[in-house]
């Protein structure tokens, strides 16, 4: 098994790993962490939950010890880009963790707060910037910051950015970075789009892969409640009133289900708060640091929102509704099993949620039992179906996706062409790549460096 000290990491970082606690690498730091040192771009398939953030935190900044820069105005050495506020604020989180021993500057930009002091954050420039997207575009536009000392670009959950509809945005921010960066791609999944875009974006890049979704789902006891429509929020009560949960996050189709399931909660006596898209800034922030510290032990939340929270300690994840895509499924569950631990996961399914149901099972290769009712509770439960009962994929509006955001962000402007430069066997780009950081890049600036 690799070690931490097989990376060949800076006694800095390596001294921050020690005091996070972490003793082994996860596989994908294992596989990734050489490879970036060695400057290589990546493509990563691996979700939240694998140790994704520090496999490309930890390579950036030691490369950033290795050849420190003096800051400047208005720019940023690395560039991370995420789907949510949330997951920039921890990936943020996480490069100022494993930074604590040296003098690194991280900012982070989002939608949704006040543009002015971001601006005046960046007035002095950052070595690692961690932006939504479209904010990012925004202060770009004002003048706020430039992409133009650029030297790693991570694009993390791309698949997740897409979904939001972010392409455009993505391509006019890759358009205005320098072409002999060093740039990672993350993503849950691989669909067509990504690894065209990975293509468009990425030089001749390793790709590495990890915990294909059926990893996760073995790690977790799951189970179901076979529950009418009509009395999921009678039974989530009951489900939820017991001593062993010490933290639950609940997931809603709709931003209006969560309000509705926390109101119901509340009026039951029992503590809930609720984060989605229609929450503001300090709203969500407030509702994650209560379940953080513990004041709540029962969020509610949308799929978009929960994407990416990293929050230790969950124990148990209830579908409220069952999602109508599989992996969406092993997202959610995944919350319980982070970095090892295992957790609970409970999905309430109606008649017409069956089919999803049956679809997930097929994903994950294995039935999931059949759930006792909770001690106590009024709840008739369903009769458990035939598993030979032939089901039909409901009609209506896709179910369970959380409320992504469609179309082009509603940004308007024009779409730059974008041309990432591939190598020509020129200037900047050997062919081969000579071993250490000798590749042009994050590069061209270290050229000759190192002899
Ligand atoms: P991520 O997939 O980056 O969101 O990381 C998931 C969780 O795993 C975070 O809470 C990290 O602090 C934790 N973690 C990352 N790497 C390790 C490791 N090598 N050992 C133990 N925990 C880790």
């Amino acid at each position: 098994m690799t070690k931490f000290s097989d990376l060949g990491l800076n006694p800095l970082l390596m001294k921050a790993i020690a005091e996070e606690g972490y003793e082994t690498p996860t596989p994908i730091q294992a596989q990734a962490i050489p490879l970036l040192l060695e400057d290589k771009d990546l493509l990563g398939i691996a979700q939240t939950g694998t140790g994704k953030t520090a496999a490309f935190a930890l390579p950036t900044l030691d490369f950033m010890l290795e050849f420190p820069q003096k800051r400047r105005a208005r720019s940023a050495r690395v560039l991370v880009l995420a789907p949510t506020r949330e997951l920039a604020g921890q990936i943020a989180d996480s490069f100022r963790t494993y930074s604590r021993h040296m003098d690194c500057n991280v900012q982070t930009v989002f939608g949704g707060v006040n543009i002015n002091a971001q601006r005046r954050a960046l007035q002095g420039g950052a070595d690692v910037l961690v932006a939504t997207p479209g904010r990012l575009l925004d202060l770009v536009g004002q003048k706020a910051v430039s992409l133009q000392e650029v030297e790693v670009l991570i694009l993390d959950e791309a698949d997740q950015m897409l979904d939001m509809g972010f392409i455009h945005d993505l391509k006019k921010i890759v358009a205005q970075v320098p072409k002999d960066r060093q740039t990672l791609l993350f993503s849950a999944t691989m669909p067509k789009l990504i690894s065209d875009l990975a293509q468009q974006f990425l030089d001749n890049p390793v790709r590495v892969s990890v915990t294909p979704p059926s990893t996760t789902a073995e790690r977790v006891d799951q189970g179901v409640y076979h529950v009418s429509n009509n009395d999921k929020l009678e039974l989530l009560f009951d489900v939820l009133n017991n001593p062993e949960i010490d933290r639950a996050l609940v997931f809603t189709r709709t931003k209006h289900g969560a309000d509705k399931v926390v109101r119901k909660l509340l009026a039951k006596g029992l503590d809930a708060k609720a984060i989605h898209g229609n929450k503001s800034q300090p709203q969500r922030l407030k509702a994650l640091d209560a379940f953080k510290n513990g004041t709540c032990k029962v969020l509610v939340a949308t799929d978009i929102a929960a994407r990416g929270i990293d929050i230790d300690g969950i124990s148990h994840v209830v579908n409220f509704e069952v999602p109508n895509v599989p992996e969406q499924y092993v997202h959610r569950i995944g919350r319980t099993a982070r970095a090892g631990r295992t957790g609970l996961a409970v999905s309430f399914v109606a008649e017409d949620e069956r089919y999803y149901l049956r679809d997930i099972e097929k994903t994950i290769g294995m039935e999931v039992d059949v759930l006792k009712a909770p001690d106590g509770t009024k709840v008739d439960l369903l009769p458990t179906p035939d598993p030979n009962e032939r089901l039909y994929k409901p009609k209506g509006p896709a179910r369970g996706n959380g409320g992504g955001r469609s179309g082009g962000g509603g940004r308007g402007g024009q779409r730059r062409p974008q041309a990432k430069a591939k190598p020509q066997g020129g200037a900047g780009k050997p062919g081969g790549k000579q071993g250490g950081r000798s590749r042009g890049g994050k590069k061209r600036k270290l050229e000759g460096a190192r002899g």
